[in-house]
């Protein structure tokens, strides 16, 4: 049996996320989807998908995945499949997903899409799956600076889909005919929700730590802040937006100060340029 490698296994609010992204690795040349999500990204979309069992040599997720790859998940493509030992990245977060039932909506064309490797009897290994699907959630959320309101169900986009009117959590939870998905999750959604808010919390608290000084002295730079970069290769550009050429450099991991705000653009102190703020999270 040979099993996927990824490219890269990275930590992620304590889940290991390991990349094996479909637009790089397509040997069977399965359909992909084209719609950039780039600016465009909402939130969050939480799925459920049914617990496989797998060799101890692999686990479910990546086990979806390579199920993906050879053709076998009909026409569903997620960003993340989620089990009780990690996160399989199938696609980049700036690329559309198909998951949501929703054509061209907003599910399938401006959220992330997690699937959450679980069974109905919501035992150990469920519960470390849901855990996971939390924490990475959270994660996500941060990244892209929108609050726990930007978390959603599949269910969610099906009842927008169909015309349904009311908040964010009335949608996620209201009555859908078709499917109620995330079916594990959304009978303590709650509960599922207040699990997300505390890691966006904890990861807060962990990223100000090093940068909250007692001073009481007014901030005389006020629109110099700094931020986190979250990922490694986030674009350095000319001006304040997609539309400016990129410098051919990356910012990579770290901390930067940005001096200067457009919009969801940040001008670096450095002088080397502009990125998008999506990517980062404002520690100080
Ligand atoms: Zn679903």
């Amino acid at each position: 049996m040979a099993y996927l490698t990824p490219d890269k296994t990275a930590e992620l609010n304590g889940v290991t996320v390991k990349e094996y992204l479909l637009t790089r690795h397509n040997p069977n040349r399965i359909a992909m989807p084209t719609i950039s999500m780039e600016g465009k990204i909402i939130g969050v979309t939480v799925h459920n998908t049914d617990w496989i069992n797998v060799s101890p040599d692999t686990t479910p997720a990546e086990q979806y995945t390579r199920a993906t790859r050879n053709g076998n998940m009909n026409d569903v493509r997620v960003h993340y499949y989620v089990d009780n030992k990690c996160a399989w990245q199938n696609l980049p977060l700036d690329l559309s997903g198909w998951h949501a039932a929703d054509g061209s909506g907003s599910g399938n064309r401006k959220t992330i899409a997690i699937e959450c490797i679980m069974s109905s009897a919501y035992n150990a290994d469920d519960r470390a799956s849901e855990d996971n699907c939390a924490r990475l959630a959270a994660a996500l959320l941060k990244q892209y600076g929108l609050g726990i309101e930007h978390l959603y169900t599949h269910t969610h986009w099906l009842n927008v889909r169909d015309g349904r009117k009311g908040s964010t959590d009335t949608l996620n939870t209201m009555y859908h005919s078709y499917k109620m998905c995330p079916a594990y999750i959304l009978p303590h959604w709650a509960a599922f929700k207040a699990k997300v808010v505390g890691y966006l919390g904890e990861d807060t608290a962990a990223a100000e730590k090093p940068s909250a000084p007692a001073a009481s002295a007014p901030d005389t730079a006020t629109t110099s802040y700094r931020v986190r970069v979250t990922i490694d290769d986030l674009n350095i550009r000319t001006g304040p937006g997609t539309n400016y050429p990129t410098t051919g450099k990356f910012t990579g991991r770290g901390v930067f100060t940005i001096v200067e705000t457009q919009g969801t653009w940040g001008r670096l102190k450095s002088g080397a340029g502009w990125i998008s703020l999506g990517y980062t999270v404002k520690i100080g």
